[in-house]
């Protein structure tokens, strides 16, 4: 029997140990926080609890709109608290469930690898060694804390104290306009905060198709959040009454908190990498097409893989490797294209992509037709009081093939799914259009931006 040793019970670790296990690998999972991972605990799960609060308030404020009293809601922060919290908690019951009926031992404790077979686990009653024939290294990342900032929890935020905070932000200044930092702003703009948020160059969303990344900052100058684009936070001073965001262009944001999200850093240090020979670059562990690092038998996924961090991306190769453990790759088994993943910003407008955008393909010189229809042309919009939104496919002009698509507006983290099936199984434009959609529905837009 393989036995497999996974250290991290992330998306990543958590699905592989469940696959293996399934396939008859004997799997240890070796957590030090919690089984969930930091996915759970601090990152997609408590944030996008706190982003659908946010969202039923913004919906109570639209709903005059649909004949309606206005009520004002407002938030009530030890029931927002116990709700992440009882959500972890019930993923969390899940979890151990599944993977205790796959039989994978779950092993609480810090695991390192002490040479190419074997991992050594400290645990709170005592050290215990195990040896593997397959390892996983599925570590994940952190906050990246600048070594001009020293969050303390109360005043100056990582993203991990912010389920909510011990008290709600007045005026939140926050450090960072990539995915993490605009939901965030949106999140705290939803339960009425003052906003300003610090855009180091001159667009929010930089990695984003422009025509997305305009929606969304359009979206927060409606809320008066304030964007101090093309300036790079460097010093934060902390006071009696709140923060003092100072910026290299000689700006200061002023508001009673700050909150950091310039990004994370890989969990590696500390991991016995070098016992075992594996390599390191950047503090990513560099894999292959089957998630292998140098060393064959030890694999890498998730966050400090270096591919996508994405929590579906994590899975998605815990599944894979799992296969490839067990032998399965020799018969049905697609490597991961990380070019088809689809995402999405839990924003107000909500924003979701897959697969080509229209600036990479202008980049290359490819050429490609892109269609776009406003969510406003669907009778579902209208009876749905939606905000503006809009889908845009992009495909190939000789062959109609879907090569990817954006959608903005809400919902559109679901209904990117239909993209992303097109973009993965190569289906044509023609191919949606000729699907008899539910009416009234958003997907509508999606037919009409296939015609
Ligand atoms: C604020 C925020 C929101 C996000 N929202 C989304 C989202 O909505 N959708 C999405 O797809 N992605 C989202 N992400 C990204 C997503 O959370 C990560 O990509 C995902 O968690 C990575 O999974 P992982 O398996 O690599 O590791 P993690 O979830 O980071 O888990 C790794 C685990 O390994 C454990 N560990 C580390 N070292 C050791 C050791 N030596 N011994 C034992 N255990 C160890 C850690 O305790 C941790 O529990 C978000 C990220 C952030 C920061």
């Amino acid at each position: 029997m393989v036995r497999f040793v996974i250290i991290g019970g992330g998306p990543a670790g958590n699905t592989a140990a469940t696959y293996a296990a399934r396939l008859g690998a004997e799997v240890t999972l070796v957590e030090r926080d919690v089984i969930g991972g930091a996915a759970h605990l601090w990152d997609c799960i408590p944030s996008k609890t706190m982003i659908a609060t946010g969202g039923a308030i913004s919906f109570s404020r639209r709903i005059e709109g649909m004949g309606l009293m206005h009520q004002d809601a407002h938030l009530d922060i030890e029931a927002q608290r116990r709700r992440v919290k009882e959500i972890e908690a019930h993923l969390h019951d899940q979890l151990t469930t599944l993977l205790d009926s796959q039989g994978v031992r779950q092993l609480m404790g810090t695991a390192r690898l002490t040479g190419p077979h074997s991992v050594v686990v400290e645990t709170e009653g005592g050290t215990e060694e195990i040896e593997a024939d397959a390892i996983l290294l599925a570590t994940g990342s952190r906050p990246r804390i600048p070594d001009w900032a020293h969050p303390d929890g109360v005043r100056v935020l990582t993203t991990r104290d912010a389920y909510p905070p011990p008290r709600m932000p007045d005026h939140l200044v926050v450090i960072g306009s990539g995915v993490t930092g605009v939901e965030f702003v949106h999140m705290f703009s939803s339960f009425g905060a003052k906003v300003t948020l610090i855009v180091s160059r001159q667009q929010v969303l930089p990695q984003k198709d422009p025509e997305v990344a305009a929606a969304l900052e359009d979206a927060l100058l409606r809320r008066s959040v304030r964007l101090f684009k093309g300036a790079r936070a460097e010093m934060i001073e902390t006071g009696e009454d709140g923060v003092a965001v100072h910026c290299d262009d000689g700006r200061v944001a002023k508001g009673s908190h700050a909150l950091l999200a310039i990004g994370s850093i890989p969990n590696s240090d500390g991991l016995g990498l070098e016992a075992a020979g594996v390599q390191v670059e950047g503090g990513y562990i560099p894999i292959n097409h089957h998630c292998q690092s140098n060393v064959a038998h030890i694999y890498a996924a998730g966050d400090v893989s270096g591919k996508l961090p994405l929590s579906s991306v994590a899975s998605m190769q815990g599944r894979k490797i799992a296969e490839h453990i067990m032998g399965l790759h020799t018969r049905f088994h697609n490597h991961i294209d990380y070019d088809k993943a689809a995402s999405a910003i839990f924003t107000e407008p909500e924003i979701a992509d897959v697969g080509l955008a229209e600036t990479e393909a202008f980049a290359t010189g490819r050429k490609i037709r892109v269609t776009k229809v406003p969510y406003q042309a669907t009778a579902k919009a209208l009876i749905n009081a939606e905000p503006p939104g809009f889908v845009k496919i992009v495909s190939d002009p000789a062959t109609g093939v879907v090569l990817g698509g954006s959608i903005v507006g809400r919902h559109a983290a679901e209904l990117i799914s239909v993209l992303a099936l097109a973009v993965t199984a190569n289906l044509k434009v023609s191919d949606i259009v000729e699907s008899c959609l539910v009416h009234p529905s958003l997907s509508e837009a999606l037919a009409e931006a296939a015609e």
